[in-house]
């Protein structure tokens, strides 16, 4: 088999020969660009699914208060299910054991502490 010819790279203003679609500098940030891209897009794709839909109906109807304050001892009305361990971390999409209901306000603090964790690793890295 011979070889394919080498073609510029796709990266727009880059001139660099490649076998491939990018060179190897542009590869790098083009993947790290796409695995964004599809992380958003499996969680759009995901939260609209029937499967979730269901079975997030299914916990609301099981645990119609927020399951945060009730540990607190206050009756809240639930209005979003949440995954206890988050999809991005390794939780189950998909399993009722993995899901809590909460009140949106307890959602959105939880969100925020879990975003501030992360930011928190990135700064040390950064030193
Ligand atoms: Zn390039
Ligand atoms: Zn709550």
């Amino acid at each position: 088999m011979p070889r394919k010819p080498k073609s510029p790279c796709s990266y727009p203003g880059c001139h660099a020969l490649t076998d491939e679609q990018y060179c190897g500098r542009h590869r790098r940030e083009e993947y790290k660009k796409y695995s964004r891209f599809k992380r958003d897009e499996f969680s759009k794709r995901f939260y609209n699914s029937p499967q979730w839909q269901r079975l997030r109906k299914q916990k609301l109807a099981i645990n119609l208060l927020c399951e945060h304050c009730e540990r607190e001892g206050k009756v809240t009305p639930a209005t979003v299910v949440d995954h206890i361990v988050p999809i991005k971390e390794g939780g189950a999409a998909l399993d009722i054991n993995n899901l809590q209901s909460l009140r949106r306000s307890c959602h959105d603090s939880k969100t925020a502490r879990e975003d501030g964790r992360w930011g928190n690793k990135k700064s040390l890295v950064r030193g």
